[in-house]
């Protein structure tokens, strides 16, 4: 069994830029180039464990094995990772016909914020995710990718956990992703997704980069927004906007908005013109999906008629928008609800094991 805590004191070499891997190498008294040839047996290679990296002398790579968590145990059931204390975190490949291969990838075990349709938010906040448990993700959609003969092309933050929320690890995975030593994501194809946490944006927007901001809306009124989003109370409208407008001007990059059209409450033609009249204007897109029921939420998914009509009140305002199509949608919008779909499953299971057991036997 592993210790609830392994996995903070041993760190982990995703963790580590090739500077920082040097410096670990050094102080076991090893030649800094090795850094490299581990990087590249990292990312070039993909290597699957610290065994697989030849070029390395026999005795430097048990040192490795011996002092980190090199990977997520290698426990996947359908892209549901178990992280070696027991967290379960998910992560889903995309494949367009474009030939893209997006990975959406996770940032936190579940997530503090709190929003009333997303399954991640029903489960709460267990922890935040290292920038080696964030970028492993990614390494192994690559690994799986190249050994078809294909390459990762993007990735976007929008799996599990608010990103904002875990800000220094996620920026660290973000430039570990980008750099030519790392898996080399150029910035333009790394997105992040948040539900709008103003100083996060903010920060984010002075950090002279060039990654996509996607931002979660879903409503264009406060009293709608905060009825959805709770976080919406601390962060309210004018401030969100406030600071997209910021990240606009200092990145010059058109943001996402993002928007589970849910039947009667955000799909209405009023809350179209509302956020027709909110985003005129301004350098932006809208991504729309009909919302993915989950188990805690009573809300459905807008019909198809509903989001003509509401798209069309943005087309009147110039508003640039996509209706994403429901495509695999149990896994493809993902947020936790994949997670929420094994534990569902592994209490039926259980359930019936109890029932064979007899009653008295049932936990
Ligand atoms: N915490 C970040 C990123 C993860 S959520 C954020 O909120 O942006 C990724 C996206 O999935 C968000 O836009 C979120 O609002 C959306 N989402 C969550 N639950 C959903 C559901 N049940 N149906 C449709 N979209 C959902
Ligand atoms: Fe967290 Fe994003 Fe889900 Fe809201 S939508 S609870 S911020 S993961």
């Amino acid at each position: 069994m592993t210790a609830p805590d392994s996995k903070s004191d041993k760190p982990n070499l995703y963790d580590m830029n090739r500077d920082e891997i040097a410096t670990l190498l050094k102080t076991w008294g090893e030649p800094v180039y090795r850094a490299r040839q581990i990087v590249e047996w990292m990312y070039k290679h993909k290597a699957a464990s610290i065994e697989d990296m030849t070029t390395l002398p026999k005795s430097l790579r048990e040192r490795l094995a011996a002092d980190e968590q090199f990977s997520s145990d290698g426990q996947t059931i359908k892209r549901l990772f178990k992280l070696p204390d027991g967290q379960l975190i998910e992560s889903v490949l995309m494949e367009y016909d474009d030939g893209r291969r997006t990975a959406c990838i996770s940032t936190q075990a579940g997530c503090a914020m709190g929003c009333v349709f997303c399954a991640t938010g029903q489960m709460g906040f267990a922890r935040n995710l290292t920038s080696g448990e964030i970028v492993e993700q990614a390494v192994q959609f690559a690994r799986e990718l190249e050994a078809q003969g294909d390459r990762l092309s993007n990735v976007v933050l929008m799996g599990m956990g608010e990103p904002l929320h875990n800000y220094d690890h996620t920026l660290h995975a973000i430039r570990i992703l980008n750099d030519p030593d790392g898996l080399g994501i150029g910035q333009r194809h790394i997105t992040m997704s948040t539900v709008g946490l103003v100083p996060g944006i903010r920060r984010f927007a002075d950090e002279g980069l060039q990654a996509g901001l996607a931002v979660s809306l879903h409503a264009a009124t406060d009293e709608e927004r905060s009825k959805l989003l709770p976080i919406n109370q601390r962060y309210p409208i004018a401030d969100l906007i406030e600071a997209v407008k910021y990240y606009i001007e200092k990145t010059g990059r058109r943001v996402t908005f993002e928007w589970a059209l849910i039947r009667g409450e955000n799909d209405t033609p009023e809350q179209g013109r509302q956020l027709g009249m909110l985003l005129r204007g301004l350098l932006c897109h809208v991504n729309m999906i009909p919302l993915n029921p989950t188990g805690g939420y009573d809300g459905a998914p807008s019909d198809p008629a509903r989001v003509a009509a509401f798209q069309a009140e943005l087309e009147h305002y110039r508003v640039s928008s996509t209706v994403r199509v429901r495509r695999g949608i149990d896994i493809q919008a993902g947020c936790g609800q994949l997670k929420a779909a094994v534990i569902a499953k592994k209490a039926v299971a259980a359930e019936k094991t109890a029932r064979r057991r007899g009653p008295e036997r049932a936990r």
